[in-house]
């Protein structure tokens, strides 16, 4: 173990310094102008650090994440996919990078043509009418989409559609951006295979029916073969089909959502057209329509006069801002570049690239790892934990291991459906010999599971920390620095 390796948090000692703030341009202290009331009465409480600390406290930090340009990352549900370098250097461009939002829109043309555009390849990659890219993730982009479908209904004076109808299956931000737009969740349950039971789903369609949020394939990775159905018996009763395309990955230039009858979808661009969203962020998840709901969309939009220039306007009927401006520019940025670079044939292989390897992972490890649904998948797939379950090893065990081996654990204990759940999705950037590494780990640590169990029960051994307190690290994190007192252990 290097020196460095233990992870020392308090490294404060008193009267230690790094850098002096200069005065202000000005020669005047700038600590003077502030009026009294502002000012602080007591000192604030700051680390005592020099510069070559702080340098090495984050240089040394950086390198113990996990991330996926330092190994394979295949956490389902999640879309962990290489983000290419050229993505960032174009969204870091001056040109875009120094825009202010309340310029002169003569002056930000580039720039509206790069939103405009974009927002015309995804409504053709998803078959609908037009997006807007103002919502700032996924989830913002369901709320956004459900605002749309209830003032749909409450404008047409249909005020009693309050029911929002989500599989059991469904990725828990569906029902959680539900309630937030003031809809009721009903739950539709699934068939044994993750697909929505449609005999379950009839009686629920009555007149009380704003729509159905589903996600295709579905959150086992499997196609729903009854889509047609559904989207046929939910619009008789009057609903809107939602779909939630956060992963988008399998269908890229295959299929489309407003093909399958869906009217309002988001796509997650920080998952599906590559930028890197681990810990929570930036993302954006524009959200489109079928023709017929377009002038309902957020404003502020962004239009293509006659002669060719843009604009952004704020139309009357429009939803109100969701976001400051036009959403998180550079990750739209990003989505651009990426979709460019790999154009319009390229771009059709990434869902078939995507479900092969999934489909290779899965074939190679079903006679260690229980496979509840046969059957080819899409871009991802679900195990039920070890197929012998006598060892007592736990899905939660065998992620744990993993990290022992360098890889980044499976998405786990979701979805709901199965006790073990282990959700695995490789992407379509990694190569054959990853995945043949990753395959004989996974056999490895069921080899282990059933001669050394306890190994892998305490695992994971090498990593920095050990078994962390999620429970306690969630509902009372530490997010300010607090000096600790003396005799307290700095380390941990
Ligand atoms: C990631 C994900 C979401 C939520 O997206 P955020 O950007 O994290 O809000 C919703 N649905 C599915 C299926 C997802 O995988």
């Amino acid at each position: 173990m290097k020196y460095y390796d233990k992870l020392i948090f308090e490294l404060s000692r008193p009267g230690r310094k790094g850098y002096s703030l200069p005065k202000n341009e000005y020669g005047t202290d700038t600590l003077a102008a502030l009026p009294g009331a502002l000012k602080r009465e007591e000192k604030a409480e700051l680390p005592e650090v020099s510069e070559l600390e702080v340098v090495r406290h984050y240089t040394n930090l950086s390198s113990k994440n996990f991330g996926v340009d330092t190994g394979f990352y295949p956490l389902g549900s999640c879309t962990m996919k290489y983000n290419p370098k050229i993505n960032e250097e174009i969204a870091a461009h001056p040109g875009f990078l120094y825009l202010h939002p309340l310029q002169d829109e003569r002056t930000v043309q580039g720039a509206l043509e790069v939103y405009y555009n974009l927002q015309k390849i995804l409504s053709e990659l998803a078959g609908l009418e037009e997006f807007t890219l103002n919502p700032y993730a996924g989830a913002h982009g369901e709320l956004t989409g459900l605002m749309i479908m209830k003032t749909y209904h409450s404008r047409r004076g249909d005020e009693k559609r309050t029911k929002v109808i989500v599989p059991n299956s469904a990725h828990g931000t569906n029902p959680a951006s539900a309630m937030v737009a003031g809809l009721q969740v009903v739950e539709v349950k699934s068939k044994p295979n993750g697909s929505i039971d449609v005999e379950d789903l009839k009686p629920l369609l009555d007149d009380t029916v704003a729509g159905i949020m589903m996600t295709n394939p579905n959150t086992l990775g499997m196609f729903e073969t009854d889509i047609l159905e559904i989207a046929r018996l939910v619009h008789e009763a009057g609903g809107l089909l939602y779909y939630d395309g956060a992963n988008l990955n399998p269908l890229l230039g295959k299929a489309r959502p407003g093909d399958m009858g869906f009217d309002i979808m988001h796509i997650n661009l920080h998952k599906t057209f590559s930028t890197p969203h681990g810990g929570g962020g930036p993302g954006a998840g524009p959200v489109g329509v079928r023709e017929g709901l377009e002038s309902l969309l957020p404003n502020p939009k962004v239009i293509k006069r006659e002669d060719g220039t843009f604009s952004v306007v704020n139309e009357d009927g429009a939803l109100g801002n969701v976001s400051s401006y036009l959403g998180n520019y550079a990750v739209i940025m990003k989505a651009y570049a990426y979709i460019l670079s790999l154009g319009r044939e390229n771009i059709k292989n990434v869902g078939p690239m995507a479900t092969l390897n999934a489909n290779y992972i899965k074939e190679n490890l079903k006679d260690d790892y229980l496979l509840p649904i046969e059957g080819v998948c899409k871009h991802e797939f679900v195990f039920d934990g070890l197929k012998d379950k006598s060892t007592g090893v736990t899905t939660l065990n065998v992620a744990k291991r993993l990290l022992d081996y360098g890889f980044h654990a499976p998405t786990i204990y979701f979805p709901l459906l199965f006790h073990e759940s282990m959700m695995i999705e490789p992407t379509e950037t990694e190569s054959v010999e990853t995945l043949d590494e990753f395959i004989e780990v996974m056999h490895r640590v069921a080899k282990e599971a059933r001669e050394t169990p306890e190994l892998v029960k305490e695992a994971p051994q090498t990593t920095l920390v050990r078994k962390l307190d999620e429970t306690t690290a969630a509902k009372n994190p530490i997010l300010t620095y607090k000096a600790l007192k003396q005799n307290e252990n700095g380390s941990c």
